[in-house]
């Protein structure tokens, strides 16, 4: 069965700097899902003598090859010649292509040229991915044991036709079934990520261990190959517990939605309630927890408490509180958990306040800390940490709604 793919860009544009390779990106994040490994990523100008000598490099090295770019329609589109010729396949008119091509044109009011006809030039014997946003179609074919596939350059039409024709192609490669698993992962970046877990992940084989970082947070997608999927599974299960026992206390749940819903779960299993006390993140936490339907089972609201005032009439900071300490402190967080607690009668509180920045706030507190508090109301316990979160505001925000919500879970998980 294939399972080294190999990608390879088409254009000068690529190379001179003005376009970002994103196909090549998606491609691999698909190919990942598939279990299927990367190892190169080629670049190549709209060059005839260069293609071809990347194709014998990946065709060496890779069985499965995946072009990006030059299929349209203009004289340095020549990716479908380039690839024919070298692995000896002839170039046909495809019928309906062409009247696709056709029907395109006059749904837009312009004559179709000579050029377009050659659009409709596929490789004979080929599996044809049909364009739904632009007029070149992709194909794949097999020569020998190699399996090649073309995709047009632009990003929208790259990622749909991928996603849409060419990764059921690869999945139909393989016999058997395929099962993809996400463990994720929040409070520990990527690099460490990395660090702790670069040997197991270049080692996997079946499964692969691939990382993903978004807003944030890091994930980890284990994926196994085998001919059942009960098998294939069983493949996942200890590579998923290794990381878990890696990893913890970071990770917070595996194939679970988001942090938000991991919280949500447990206010329902522990039968708590919680509001939340937000300064600097201005609402992120109620936001983020409300939109989960079916949240108000657990979620009782939020207060943005901005300015002291607002800390003070609304939840009933102290004001000598507010003075001696400022308003980005662990007693002020402390004081809002209580006060939110106490004011919408939630079993739990969670308070933010911070320095998002740009600007400091005149005092020593550099920009980006934030105190964190959660008070039960039920046992009385408060705990309070502080954070530094960086200099970016929005990425300050984000990371301390993230962390809020972190700590409800920790403080489930501490309690066993
Ligand atoms: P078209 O029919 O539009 O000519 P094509 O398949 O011939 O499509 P190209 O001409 O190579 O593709 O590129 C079309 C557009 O897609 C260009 O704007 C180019 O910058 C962009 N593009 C091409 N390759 C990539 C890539 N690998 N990553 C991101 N964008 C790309
Ligand atoms: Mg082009």
């Amino acid at each position: 069965m294939p399972r080294i793919a190999e990608v390879i860009a088409v254009g000068t544009e690529l190379l001179l700097g003005g376009t970002a390779n994103t196909d090549a990106q998606d491609i691999s994040q698909g190919l990942s899902e598939l279990g299927i490994h990367c190892y190169y990523h080629t670049t190549v100008g709209d060059n005839p003598g260069r293609l071809r000598e990347a194709l014998r490099i990946a065709a060496s090295r890779a069985d499965i090859l995946i072009t990006t770019g030059g299929l349209g329609p203009t004289y340095d589109d020549l990716t479908k010649q380039t690839v024919c010729e070298f692995f000896g396949r002839g170039l046909v008119p495809h019928r309906p292509t062409w009247e696709r091509i056709e029907a395109y044109f006059r749904r837009i009011g312009a004559p179709p040229t000579e050029n377009n006809r050659q659009q409709a030039l596929l490789p004979e014997d080929c599996v044809i991915f049909e364009n739904d946003w632009g007029t070149a179609p992709g194909c794949a074919f097999r020569a020998g044991d190699t399996h090649i596939l073309m995709l047009p350059g632009p990003p929208r039409e790259c990622r749909a036709m991928f996603r849409g024709c060419a990764m059921p192609y690869l999945s139909s490669l393989r016999s058997g079934a395929l099962v993809s698993r996400v463990v994720r992962v929040f409070g520990l970046g990527e690099s460490r990520v990395e660090t702790l877990l670069r040997e197991r992940m270049e080692n996997a084989r079946n499964p692969t261990i691939a990382p993903y970082a978004r807003e944030g947070e890091c994930f980890l997608r284990v994926t196994a190959s085998a001919e059942t999927e009960a098998e294939a599974r069983a493949l996942t299960d200890p590579v998923v517990a290794e990381l878990c026992r890696v990893l913890h206390p970071y990770v917070y749940g595996v194939d679970v939605d988001s942090l938000e819903n991991v919280v949500f779960s447990l206010l329902e299993g522990h039968k708590k309630t919680l509001a939340a006390a937000e300064s600097c993140t201005g609402g992120m936490i109620a936001a983020r927890l409300t939109a989960l339907p079916g949240v108000s089972r657990v979620f009782r609201g939020g207060v943005v408490a901005y300015d002291n005032r607002a800390k003070h009439g609304l939840l009933g900071v102290p004001e000598d509180i507010l003075h001696r300490h400022g308003a980005v402190s662990g007693p002020v967080a402390e004081a809002m958990a209580r006060g939110v607690c106490e004011r919408t009668g939630a079993s739990l509180g969670l308070a933010v306040t911070g320095l998002a920045g740009p600007d400091g706030d005149g005092s020593d507190t550099p920009v980006g800390t934030v105190f964190l508090a959660l008070f039960d109301a039920e046992d009385g316990t408060l705990n309070c940490v502080r954070k530094s979160l960086g200099d970016e505001r929005h990425r300050v925000r984000s990371a301390a709604a993230g962390h809020a919500l972190n700590m409800v879970r920790r403080h489930f998980s501490e309690k066993g």
